[in-house]
């Protein structure tokens, strides 16, 4: 809902709000809370609001750290948990430099400009659905995360294996009272792991419901004594969480530009180029959909999770799935993302790709209906297909090649991004790991 100033101000007093909590995100992803009294409404409304982002990953120098932060009304909610001090609501906002422009390095603010670019070429809306799975730890008396599961449930099960279904029901019902409309929830494969769908939405909103759904999860599942954790592969040898993306785009008159019912598998060609601008860009792209050293090793045979660069309309197993809804659900799924990607820069990237796919008329391959994991390397090799990178490393190099995905990111993101994922990877590539030496400490 676009609000007023007026109606914000209406609503802080019927609600008895003496909180807000001014919400961004980071370079790196993580959400970042300016809390303020609400006695500081009225600059924040005039968009007087300033804070320092020198401290803040990626953002600026300390020369330049007088920021402002512009609320997008449409964005209140109000925290379903008040505390004795009082009821907390969420701002989320745009960051803007001392000079009064928008900041190029806010994911937000670049999310938005990739959408100008859409718009541009004809389209109204990038829609996304996204399905973030999660694993619950128990916390230590100290409240630390311990390694210590919570259940040993397993897919669809039901009570009494699946003893996270209070917290999981919990959660449902605080993201509910936010306004939020969970479609589903669900164990998933693996011990302690869960998912939780929620309806699709334009771009910005689903980012934003990303980054605040994170926060309520981590919240509800504290009170429970359980640490909830969006590492894609915190377990070695089962499951890896995922977080699968549901794309569609929709033209000015609002039909879904991915339909055609007289279109190949009732897909348009919108659709298929779209796809081949993933395709071709898959590589470059996991680098910012697949961001930490761990998400590749979730990017393994074996674990549901992809590995080949290739699409299919029925297997499960390839990066991109195409859900079998057509007419206003048809949509394309992309199922190598996973939780600890930015989501801002990650849909950006995502968009930018599938734009590139339609601007230069990127003809996908053919769809591999078998089961990928089954091919030998001979068929592979006939049918071209390749493999998303290995390491992040390897992510790095290729995103470093890729002009489309600094155009996706701007140049400022995509090269504080660059800085920040080298050091990091080199940070890894220096730690000698329990596994090597009790691979070659008495063998060598
Ligand atoms: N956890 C799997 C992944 O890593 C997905 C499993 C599923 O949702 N079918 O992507
Ligand atoms: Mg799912
Ligand atoms: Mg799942
Ligand atoms: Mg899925």
């Amino acid at each position: 809902k676009q609000y007023t100033p007026d109606d914000i101000r209406e609503m802080v007093s019927k609600e008895d709000v003496r909180f807000l909590r001014l919400m961004f995100t980071d370079l790196l992803g993580t959400a970042k809370n300016v809390e303020v009294p609400i006695s500081q409404l009225d600059q924040l409304l005039a968009g007087k609001l300033m804070f320092d982002g020198s401290s803040i990953d990626g953002f600026v120098r300390i020369e330049e750290s007088d920021m402002y932060l512009k609320p997008d009304l449409s964005t209140w909610m109000v925290f379903p948990w008040g505390d004795e001090h009082g009821k907390v609501a969420r701002l989320t906002c745009s960051v803007y430099t001392s000079d009064g422009e928008k900041f190029v390095g806010d994911p937000r603010n670049n999310l938005i400009r990739v959408l100008k670019e859409m718009k541009d070429l004809g389209f109204s809306d990038f829609n996304i659905g996204p399905e973030p799975e999660f694993f619950l730890f128990e916390l230590d008396e100290n409240g630390n995360p311990t390694e210590k599961l919570n259940d040993k449930g397993s897919y669809f099960d039901l009570a009494p294996m699946d003893l996270a279904a209070n917290v999981r029901r919990d959660m449902v019902l605080e993201l509910e009272k936010m306004g939020f409309n969970v479609e589903a929830s669900h164990h998933e494969v693996a011990p302690g792991q869960h998912e939780i769908d929620f309806e699709y939405d334009n771009a910005v909103v689903a980012a934003d419901h990303i980054q605040t759904f994170k926060m309520v999860v981590k919240t509800v599942a504290r009170r429970y004594g359980l640490y909830a954790t969006f590492m894609p592969k915190p377990l070695n040898g089962v499951n890896g969480s995922g977080m699968h993306m549901n794309m569609s785009l929709f033209d000015k008159d609002g039909n879904n530009a991915f339909y055609d019912e007289n279109g190949e598998g009732g897909l348009s060609q919108t659709a298929y180029y779209f796809l081949g601008g993933i395709l071709k860009h898959a590589q470059a792209l996991t680098a910012i959909c697949n961001p930490t050293v761990n998400s590749y090793k979730r990017l393994v045979p074996g674990f549901e999770a992809p590995v080949y660069i290739a699409w299919s309309g029925a297997n499960r197993s390839p990066m991109v799935r195409v859900p079998i809804a057509r007419g206003k659900g048809t949509r394309l799924e992309l199922r190598s993302v996973d939780p600890s990607a930015n989501p801002y820069l990650a849909i950006a990237a995502i968009l930018e790709a599938g734009l590139d796919g339609i601007r230069n008329k990127i003809e996908p391959d053919e769809p591999i209906d078998r089961n990928i994991y089954r091919m030998d390397g001979k068929e592979l090799k006939l049918d071209h297909i390749k493999k998303l990178p290995a390491t992040l490393h390897n992510a790095l190099l290729d995103l470093q090649e890729d002009s489309v995905m600094e155009d996706a990111l701007g140049s400022h993101i995509y090269q504080n991004f660059l800085d920040a994922k080298n050091m990091e990877w080199t940070a890894y590539s220096q730690n000698v790991s329990q596994w090597e030496r009790e691979r070659y400490l008495d063998m060598l």
